[in-house]
């Protein structure tokens, strides 16, 4: 699971963080650094839409595009909520390399100086 390398290899890093914060009522922030004011969103290539791997399912394709847009509105909506509240969203797709992801977060979270 990308989510789980990713997460390993930033406590690996010294890095601290809390699991589906729920920052906002009723909207999950998967990996929180609180301090930090810092949200790692983990997008799944297919349920949030990725614009290089989603492919609409054959069988109730209508039902699917309105499904997938709904998603991808909602994390949209979730960015923008968090970021009126001051804290920065690093978006995170599933393809990829979570060693690289983590050098991004890393980046962002020395930029804040706090670990
Ligand atoms: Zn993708």
């Amino acid at each position: 699971l990308p989510e789980l390398a990713l997460r390993r290899e930033l406590h690996a890093r010294g890095f601290r963080y809390r699991l589906q914060k729920e920052v906002i009522p009723r909207r999950r922030v998967d990996i929180a650094f609180v301090n930090a004011k810092t949200a790692v969103d983990v997008r799944g290539c297919f349920w949030h839409g990725c614009s290089d791997h989603f492919a609409v399912p054959k069988s109730n394709p209508e039902w699917w595009v309105e499904k997938i847009e709904s998603n991808r509105t909602r994390d949209m909506e979730t960015e923008s909520l968090l970021k009126g509240l001051g804290w920065r969203v690093v978006v995170v797709w599933e393809h990829e390399s979570p060693m690289l992801a983590a050098d991004r977060i890393e980046a962002v979270l020395r930029e804040r100086s706090v670990r």
